[in-house]
């Protein structure tokens, strides 16, 4: 993969800048136009002396992704770009707008190798991981969208495309440069990496990045988490909640968000609703649930709205704050789940 300038650290841009017979601080002048003005180019690096930004721009080129294509919903509210790499794979991109916020959704991987029984991208596999570079240029090119509408980017959710914690060490290098107040200075409260339960890379995680929290729980017992979570398998439920009492240690926000999506006849029952209580009531902990997107050859139905209703209401009973998701971006097919990308299916070749 061509090295791009959104690939690099800033003790790795100190390094290259020494390594070309530059002032380290030149290093740090072109961090801050990278990730924090979102230049587009070295032609507006205009601070670096020309023959540094030519070199640059043979060397570290600032094309990561290509925009393909954008679709807006019709309220405007919400924007999905899909993007593709330099290897010509495809990934997606969602960027939400709501009054006090707006949170750009960011892909990991093209496809997963998790393989959720209801997820779009489970279903296509994994292709690749996205480099960190890859993860941050998301982020550049929404942050330059949202601040063309006079919006600063103000949040970051890792629920894209891809399970962040099967791509443990591009993930960190690309957090801690959001987290960075020279580059793109997120709070860590509203940085939230999103989960399928992969136990040993949490507790590393709590160790070395701590953000906010969202694990995919989707089943109050292991039988039928085995099912529509598979790694259910390798980190039952059991050591995946011992892994999230851990990890609220060290956790930014002192709850964890337990995302549940609400599959029709299959999880959505008010005795699963109250086998979760049982489950969660020790673990300071949200609900969030989340209407199932369908997708063709799915094979599964959204709860309907009563269910989805009723099952909230035990839960809150039992002094459980549970949400229900709002669906963004469903005419585009930019909803949870349904960022499949436009990837062919290596397997089948
Ligand atoms: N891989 C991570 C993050 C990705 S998606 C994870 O699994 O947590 C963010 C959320 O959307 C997850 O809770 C995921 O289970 C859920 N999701 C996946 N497919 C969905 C679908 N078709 N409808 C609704 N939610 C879905
Ligand atoms: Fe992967 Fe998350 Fe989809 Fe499961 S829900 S297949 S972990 S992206």
């Amino acid at each position: 993969m061509p090295r791009n300038i959104y690939e690099l650290r800033l003790d790795e841009l100190e390094d290259w800048v020494r390594d070309h017979g530059e002032a380290a601080y030149r290093a740090r002048q072109l961090y801050g136009w990278v990730h924090k003005h979102l230049a587009t180019g070295y032609d507006e690096v205009t601070v670096l002396p020309k023959r540094l930004r030519e070199t640059l721009d043979a060397e570290l080129p600032f094309a990561a992704l290509t925009p393909i294509q954008e679709l807006w919903t019709d309220d405007g509210e919400t924007l999905k770009v899909l993007y593709q790499t330099a290897d010509g794979q495809t990934l997606e991109t969602v960027l939400m707008f709501y009054p006090d916020r707006a949170t750009v959704c960011v892909s990991c991987q093209v496809g997963c190798a998790v393989g959720c029984s209801f997820c779009a991208t489970g279903l296509m596999g994994l292709q690749r991981n996205l480099s960190a570079g890859e993860m941050v240029a998301q982020v550049v090119d929404m942050a330059r969208r949202a601040r063309e509408k006079g919006r600063p980017l103000t949040n970051l959710v890792m629920m894209g495309m891809g399970e962040p914690l099967a791509n443990f060490e591009n993930l960190v290098t690309a957090l801690d440069l959001m987290l960075d107040d020279d580059a793109y200075g997120l709070s860590r409260r509203r940085v939230t990496v999103s989960t399928s339960g992969l136990v040993p890379a949490l507790d590393r995680l709590r160790e070395r990045c701590p953000v906010a929290l969202a694990v995919s729980l989707h089943a109050p017992n292991d039988a039928l988490r085995d099912v529509l979570v598979p790694i259910n398998k390798k980190y039952p439920i059991r050591d995946l909640l011992a892994a999230c009492e851990r990890y609220l240690s060290a956790a930014p926000r002192d709850f964890i968000t337990f995302e549940y999506v609400m599959l029709n006849g299959v999880n959505d029952s008010v005795a699963l609703a109250r086998e979760l209580v049982q489950l969660v009531r020790n673990i300071p902990c949200k609900l969030n649930l989340i209407p199932f997107n369908a997708f063709t050859g799915s094979g599964y139905e959204r709860s309907t709205v009563e269910t989805i209703s009723d099952f909230q209401d035990v839960l809150m009973q039992a002094g459980i704050i549970t949400t229900i998701r709002k669906t963004r971006g469903d005419d585009i097919a930019a909803a949870c789940g349904q960022l499949a990308g436009q990837v062919k299916d290596k397997t089948r070749r």
